[in-house]
């Protein structure tokens, strides 16, 4: 692919550093590649310690410590200790499965500034059917305790599909009761796992309309006590999201094996190259790298979007939504009814949200194509 031409750009807002691929857990909405990446193509201590000095260098303001389970790797808390040094406000996205009060102290002192913790569902048998790990969620319960005795503060996480989505109150309740500050309900986003799970987890119209109802209650109630985010879906919007909020303009992702991203889906696209964070500096590949470059922007944009009013709010949409159902990553994505594909993907979320779920295929680090 040749590059879109160039011109300076600010620094991205946040950093996306996807520690490892390994986790505990094996959730079938899981947006990591298919092809994950193994624990011996990981990048070292003293990569990761350079990529946040660079980073803070670069005027980055966030580091999203994540994975796969961070926790999996034994130096987090070096990691987090060089990140805080280098300038950043440091947020773990976490499982919480391999932590406990003693590693969170730790943490904590090393300079972890929040937790954002995942669980599956409010009620325990969903839960651990859709982690595939039994007894996860009453650990999680624990770890949340654990992580607001230490004086953290807490985000709760939920990926909502049908097989939880009309458990949003009790979620909600969840939330308070682990005294958390945020909950964050993100429909499952149908990339890498999550579109090989597709049937098993889109929900109907009408639960994605009673959730949405209930979330828009829920947070003007609770205002001043719970913040909510909401992500909705796709397959029933009519414009898309900014995903990433534009290509190349506020994040950049470094995934385990040291790939420098826009994205963390953005491998999927054939024929873009993607600079190693042993070779290339951040600053390099952000400012001339061709996987930043080519989407960045709106010139790479091609009917409907190249004339479209709404070019610079959703910067077309997600290129790696646009390859995986269009099959072309330079198109308008179909999440956006302008899109010549955007019937047929409703079409597509009617049948398979009204259909029987088929069975789950479980995350894996075996199972998929990996990169050894
Ligand atoms: S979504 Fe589930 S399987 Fe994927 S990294 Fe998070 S906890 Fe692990
Ligand atoms: S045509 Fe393109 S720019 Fe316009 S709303 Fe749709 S995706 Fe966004």
């Amino acid at each position: 692919m040749t590059s879109a031409p160039e011109s300076p750009v600010d620094p991205p807002l946040a950093l996306l550093a996807e520690l490892t691929h390994r986790c505990p857990l094996r959730c079938p909405y899981c947006s990591n590649p298919l092809a994950l990446a193994g624990r011996s193509t990981e990048l070292t201590t003293e990569v990761w310690l350079d990529v946040f000095a660079q980073a803070g260098r670069l005027g980055i303001l966030q580091v999203h410590l994540s994975g796969g389970e961070p926790a999996a790797r034994r130096d987090l808390e070096a990691l987090v200790a060089g990140a805080r040094s280098a300038g950043l406000y440091t947020n773990l996205i976490t499982s919480g499965l391999l932590l406990d009060r003693a590693r969170l102290e730790r943490l904590r002192q090393a300079g972890l500034d929040h937790v954002q913790l995942s669980v599956q569902d409010s009620e325990p048998c969903g839960a651990d059917r859709i982690a595939g790990f039994q007894g996860a969620h009453e650990r999680k319960l624990a770890i949340a305790a654990d992580i607001r005795a230490v004086g953290l503060p807490l985000t709760l996480n939920v990926v909502v599909h049908r097989h939880n989505i009309a458990r949003v109150p009790e979620l909600i309740d969840l939330a308070l009761a682990l005294d958390a500050a945020r909950l964050e309900v993100a429909h499952a986003q149908y990339y890498g796992w999550g579109l090989a799970n597709r049937a098993a987890l889109l929900p109907t119209r009408a639960q994605l309309e009673a959730a949405t109802a209930i979330v828009t209650q829920a947070r003007e109630r609770l205002k001043g006590r719970l913040a909510i985010d909401y992500v909705p879906p796709d397959y029933y919007a009519r414009r898309p999201k900014a995903c990433m909020g534009g290509w190349g303009r506020r994040f950049v992702a470094v995934a385990p094996d040291g790939a420098i991203l826009p994205c963390h889906a953005a491998r999927t696209i054939p024929g873009l190259e993607f600079p190693d964070v042993r070779q290339t500096s951040l600053a390099d590949a952000w400012q001339h790298a061709a996987a930043f470059t080519h989407f960045r922007g709106t010139g790479w944009m091609r009917e409907p979007c190249r004339s479209c009013n709404r070019r610079e709010i959703d910067w077309g949409g997600c290129r790696c939504q646009a390859l995986a159902l269009a099959g072309a990553a330079d198109v308008v994505d179909p999440a956006c009814s302008l899109s010549p594909l955007h019937e047929t993907l409703v079409a597509v979320a009617e049948g398979e949200s009204a259909s029987p779920p088929p069975a789950f295929r479980y995350r894996s680090l075996s199972e998929g194509p990996k990169i050894a």
